[in-house]
């Protein structure tokens, strides 16, 4: 990735704008919330949320939570049932993000979701992400600011030390209340499940529904959707780092010059294009494979997002439960 100068913004308005209109034309942008420094990305554009893996260095397309400035906002990219509308009452804006299902015509990158059909969404309380949330009028992915695998940032000297270089700005609004990430809730049908303890305790959640909650290690709690294998397979089978097509089969192409490739994932050779395109393109090598032929997908290089890349094709071709 080409070197950038990293700037470090104040939370007055003129700060706010800047950070506002960095995000707008795809930028990244870290900002306090009370749990942590977030990085936020504009959660509709699929080459924003792409250059957060990269920035991150992730090695895998993990579900990212959509921050919101309010419930008005938040309807657009989920749907709330009572169980969930009784939360956002009691604990809204606040460090607990909820998991649930998309709504129709969300607009959100599919890399924010990592394909699934449910999203986790939050209204932060920190001033300074209101105001950004405000000011940018629309939904920010925002992963904790730092590497993958280090400690998440709780003031914006936390963050400059690990991502100077790597980020657009950050927006400097203090250190950080909570402290510690969100907890995240998932509702399915008015049922609750805790998936990630957090800056809100169970306790108070358990006080608000006014009964228990499963927890991540009763077996009724669903599985974090990284731990899944063959999550989000195709239809048709697939085969990875294909040299060659076959006469059955349909290649996803990376690079240039990829002979008989139906789809290319980038043809420049980029992998934060290519992230941006895979699940689109999985989705859509799918429909043409149809029962017919099965994928074939070009070797992506183990480089930057390509580590990311790699894990989601192999669990795409992970033999099927
Ligand atoms: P972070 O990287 O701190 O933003 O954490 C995001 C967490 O939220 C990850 O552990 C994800 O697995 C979880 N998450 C996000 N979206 C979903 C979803 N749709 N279903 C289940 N878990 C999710
Ligand atoms: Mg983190």
């Amino acid at each position: 990735m080409t070197e950038l100068k990293t700037q470090i913004l104040c939370d007055d308005q003129n700060g706010l704008e800047q950070a506002a209109s960095i995000l707008s034309d795809g930028g990244l942008v870290a900002f306090p919330t009370e749990t942590v420094y977030g990085l936020g990305a504009d959660a509709c554009n699929g080459h924003a949320v792409a250059s957060v893996y990269a920035a991150k260095g992730r090695p895998s397309f993990n579900p990212l939570i959509v921050h919101v400035a309010d419930l008005e906002t938040a309807k657009r990219f989920a749907q709330f049932d009572k169980t969930a509308l009784d939360l956002v009452g009691a604990f809204w804006p606040g460090p607990v993000s909820l998991v649930l299902p998309l709504a129709k015509n969300h607009g959100l990158s599919e890399l924010v979701t990592a394909g699934l059909d449910t999203v986790a969404i939050r209204i932060p309380a920190h001033e300074t992400a209101q105001a950004l949330l405000k000011a940018f009028d629309g939904p920010l992915a925002a992963p904790s600011a730092n590497p993958s695998g280090r400690i998440s940032p709780t003031s914006a000297g936390h963050v400059s030390s690990d991502m100077d270089g790597i980020i657009d700005a950050v927006v400097d609004g203090g250190k950080c209340k909570v402290g510690i990430e969100s907890t995240i809730l998932k509702i399915e049908d008015d049922r609750v499940s805790l998936l990630r303890a957090g800056g809100l305790p169970v306790e108070a959640v358990e006080a608000c529904l006014g009964h228990a909650i499963a927890k991540p290690q009763d077996p009724k709690t669903p599985q974090s959707p990284g731990q899944l294998q063959s999550h989000y397979a195709p239809n048709a089978a697939v085969r990875l780092n294909a040299t060659s097509v076959e006469s059955n089969e349909v290649l996803l192409g990376f690079g240039a010059d990829v002979k008989g490739t139906v789809l290319n994932l980038s043809a420049t050779g980029d992998m934060i294009e290519a992230a941006a395109n895979l699940f689109a393109y999985m989705r859509n090598i799918d429909g043409i494979a149809g029962v017919e032929k099965s994928i074939a997908i070009s070797p992506i290089p183990m480089t930057g997002l390509g580590l990311a890349i790699n894990d989601r094709l192999k669990r795409a071709a992970a033999p099927r439960d």
